[in-house]
Formats: structure tokens, sequence, C-alpha cells
């Protein structure tokens, strides 16, 4: 990561800490006089962060996206009881960008501190064989060392690697000195002495990122407890964490909705081409589009498939084919009647088989009142379901849920689901480091390319997810600005 970008993150993060926007830290020339015709490619949150900036600043922006919705891999189903998210799930108070563009565009927020204590009562599953987490210390399955065997499989990593985190900084993933640590996160681990049995129960049944331990960078993992931690921090003495009232994707369309020249849907880009003068960008309906500069915020999945001429240097070209991607579905199910209370065991469930976890959602007034269910798949399991018809994948989670619960059957039925891998404007989810990547290609993926400029969770520095993505918009729109 060049030092001038590393630089201007850590001002804009303070700045943006401060609930402004890093606008306020530009000269005056700039601000007052340039104008300068933008177009914003794709209108999730960092492209849409990215286009308010520029409109703040006086520029001509315009926004095209090629869904017919606003929001990316923001989703929040809107046909299911108490609109649960299968994009982004919920935000902490430390996510500055985000929260001002709550309050700047009049979104309010739900406080999920009172459905915490709820989401920590779960079951674990192993095959069939229903362990509560009273069992769990002493279960015959239980790899961990004493006295660390009464931790849940899901806290054991950050509780036992958090606190000798050797990342000090959030963006200190990407300093050279770390580069050590650009490994399997298995071997990392292996190399703590932990056995494959560890791994497996504590990361490899519900990985949340990468496919397993395996294919996963060290340094990504502990890049991304860092910013936890730091996140944590920032919320001692305030909510838990949040989402937004009518769901987070209601934070997207209300930027949508203030930027004066309205996104244009349905425009799904092509190919890109650079010259001195500007940039052309052609969509697959065979519009055209000419400006100044491009800020283009495609996930690398896409973007790879676009033509971009003239082509990327080699090393950024590399990036943009190789980083890797995570692989997450989801299904949002109703049910007919509570058959935990049949049971006898807790809502919620995680399990080492298809289901890395299913979670009651509690979206009403009432805390305790469970609005739907919602079965997370990551890594082969969603790879294995993604490759099935969507009925036979809907119909395959009801049959997984009744496998292992069979109080539940007749009493399930699937509402909404969504494959990040089958979504055409996203093939994927969030960008994954393998081992490598992050020193192979950390330093480039967003670097701009002349008066095409990157933008995307897969290139912010310091924050991920969705505080990543507005991180990410604001550096390509001050990079427009200062070469505007
Ligand atoms: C299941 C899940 C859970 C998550 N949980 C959290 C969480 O709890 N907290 C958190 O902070 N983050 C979370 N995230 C991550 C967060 O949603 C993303 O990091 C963030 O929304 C990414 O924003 P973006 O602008 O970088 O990308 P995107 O939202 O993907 O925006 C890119 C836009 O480009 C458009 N596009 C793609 N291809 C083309 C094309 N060819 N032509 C035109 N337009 C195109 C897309 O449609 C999209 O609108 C989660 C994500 C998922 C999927």
């Amino acid at each position: 990561m060049p030092a001038s970008r590393r630089t201007l993150d850590r001002r804009t993060l303070l700045t943006a800490a401060a609930s402004t926007t890093a606008l306020a830290a530009l000269p005056r020339p700039l601000r007052a006089g340039t104008r300068s015709r933008v177009l914003v490619l794709g209108a999730g949150l960092s492209g849409l962060h990215a286009a308010l900036t520029l409109q703040e600043a006086g520029l001509d922006v315009r926004v095209i996206e090629g869904r017919d919705r606003v929001g990316g891999r923001v989703l929040s189903h809107r046909n299911v009881p108490g609109n649960p998210e299968s994009g982004a799930t919920s935000f902490a108070p430390g996510y500055a960008r985000l929260i001002s563009a709550c309050a700047a565009y009049g979104v309010g927020l739900v406080d999920l501190t009172p459905i915490f204590p709820f989401f920590l009562q779960r079951d674990l599953y192993l095959g069939t064989e229903r362990v509560p987490l009273s069992a769990w210390p002493t279960h015959p399955h239980n790899p961990f060392p004493e006295p660390l065997k009464k931790l849940p499989p899901w806290a054991f990593l950050g509780a036992v690697v958090g606190p000798k985190n050797p990342l000090a900084t959030n963006d200190a993933w990407l300093d050279p000195a770390h580069a050590a640590l650009d490994v399997s996160l298995h071997d990392w681990l292996k190399g703590l002495g932990w056995s494959d049995e560890m791994i497996h129960i504590a990361y490899d049944i519900g990985p949340g990122t990468g496919d397993s331990a395996r294919n996963v960078s060290a340094l990504m993992t502990l890049g991304s407890m860092k910013f936890q931690q730091v996140q944590m921090e920032l919320a001692r003495g305030k909510a838990m964490s949040y989402t937004a009232v009518g769901g987070n994707q209601a934070i997207p369309e209300a930027m949508a909705k203030a930027l004066k020249n309205p996104v244009e849907l349905g425009r799904k880009v092509v190919a890109i081409g650079a010259d001195g003068q500007g940039v052309e960008v052609h969509c697959e309906g065979g519009q055209r589009y000419r400006a100044d500069h491009v800020v283009c915020s495609i996930p690398t999945t896409v973007l790879r498939t676009i033509r971009i001429e003239p082509a990327l240097p080699a090393t950024q070209a590399k990036a943009v084919r190789e980083l890797g991607v995570q692989t997450i579905s989801l299904a949002h199910l109703a049910t007919k009647r509570p058959f935990w209370e049949d049971d006898g065991g807790a809502a919620s469930f995680t399990s080492d088989g298809a289901l890395a976890l299913v979670t009651a959602e509690r979206k009403g007034s009432d805390p305790k009142q469970v609005t739907s269910l919602t079965a997370w798949l990551r890594g082969a399991h969603a790879a294995r379901f993604d490759r099935m018809p969507e009925a036979e994948a809907r119909a395959g989670i009801v049959r997984e849920i009744e496998r292992l619960r069979p109080a539940a059957k007749g009493q399930l039925e699937v509402l909404a689901w969504q494959s990040w891998k089958n979504d055409p404007f996203a093939l994927g989810d969030w960008a994954v480091w393998e081992p490598g990547q992050v020193t192979a290609f950390a330093g480039v993926v967003g670097k701009a390319h002349g008066r095409l400029h990157f933008c995307g969770e897969h290139t912010a520095v310091s924050n991920r997810g969705m505080e990543g993505a507005m991180e990410s918009g604001e550096r390509a729109a001050l990079e427009v600005l200062q070469s505007a």
C-alpha cells in the first residue's frame, strides 16, 4: 500500500469519526470551482458514498447500476416478516461513515442490544446429536484444551487468538513487516500447536472467511479480528450493534434518493475504455456513457468479465482475476409453530453439517418473539446447494433442518433464498484474501488506472464490510477530486 494512501486513510478515518465527510479537509479552490463529469459504476454503498461525496464537492455525477435495485450486497427481504437481511446484517457504533450517512439521509437505527442475549443462546449439532452448550465442556468430541473447553466453538478463535493478535492497528495487515503471516490460517494455527480437530470445530464448520482455514490468509483473519476488536472498543457504553429501520437496504435507498441525478438501473457494464480525454463505458443494452472520470465499484468477480482498455497493469489484472471470494447462501424461513418448544432445544443452532448456522430472527417489537429463521450455508456446503435448481435447494434446507430437528417436520416454509455465487452482479460475497494474496495484491487492486478509479469493500484498508465499502468510496472520491 503506498504511504500516501495509508496516510490519507488515517486522516479520513478520523474526519469521519467526527461525523463529517472528508470533503471538509479539501483545499478551498477544489470545493468552489472545479466541475467535472463523473460516472459511478454500481449503486452499492461504496459507489453511492463516492457519488454523494463528489456531488457535495459540486461535481456533476451520474450513477449507473446493473440490477433493478440499489444496495448491491445490502439486501433486505421486505416479503419476510421483520425484513431480515440476506446481505449486510448489522453494524456497530464505530461505523462512523455509515452512521453519519444514516443521520444525514434520515434513516433510523434499531438498537440490537436487547436481542443480543438471545443470539448467544444456541445449541450445537454434531451429526444429528444435539449438544446443549451446558454439555459441551465435557463432550467427548470437544478438542479444546483445559481450561478452554467451556468456550463454544464459534467463540474459541476470537477468545484465544484475539488477545495475542500481532497487529496493533486496523491497517497493520498491509504492513510489509507482517508479510510472514500471509500464509494459510490452517498452517498458522498448526504452528501455534492447534490440532486438526481444533481447527475443524473452531473454524471450518462455519468459516467466517474462505471455504476453510486452508484457503484464507492468516493475515486477513487477523486484520478482520483487529477491526472487530476496535469496533467492540468503540461500542463500549453504547449499543452492541444496529440495523436500519425498514432493513439495512433503507440506507442505500436513502443515499440514492439524495442524488440529484437518479440512479440509472438496469445498466449492466460490459466494457470500459479510457483515453487521455476521458473514459467511455459500454452497457449490455447498447447504452454508452462518457465521463471525465469513472469510479468503478464493481466486485472483482464481475470486473474480471468486463473488457478494460487499455488493460490494467499485469499485477493489478492478476489481482482482479484471482482475488478470492466468500461462498455464502442464505434461506429465510417462516415457522408455523415454535418447534423448539417441542424438542426443548434452543431456537438457534450451529451444526457441523450443511447448516453452518440457523438463527432465530427477532425483528419485531418484542425480542422474545421469533419473526423468522435464517439458515446460513458457507463454503463447500453453500457451493453444493448453489449447484442445485433453486426449488431443490429450498427443499433441501427444509429437509436438513427436519433431519436435525424432527419436531420441525411440516412446520417450515422457505420465503426467500439468496445464493451470492449465483447472483450475476456479485458472483460471490466479500473478498477473501487467500494465502499469499495480501502481499501480492493488496497494494495494487484498488489503484487508479488513469481516469478509472476503483472502490468497493475489496479495496478498503482500515475497515471491513459496510464501513469498508464507505471508506473505499470516500477514498476514490478524494482521488477524483485531487486529480480533477
Ligand atoms: C450475507 C452477508 C452478510 C454480511 N454481513 C455484514 C455485516 O453484518 N456487517 C457489515 O458491515 N457487512 C456485512 N456484509 C458485507 C457488506 O454487505 C459489503 O461489504 C458491502 O455491502 C459491499 O459494498 P460495495 O459497494 O463494496 O459492493 P456492492 O454492494 O456489491 O456494490 C457493487 C454494485 O455494483 C453493481 N454491479 C455489479 N456488476 C455490475 C455491472 N456489470 N454493471 C453495473 N453494475 C454492476 C452491483 O449490482 C452492486 O450494486 C455482508 C454481506 C453479505 C452478503
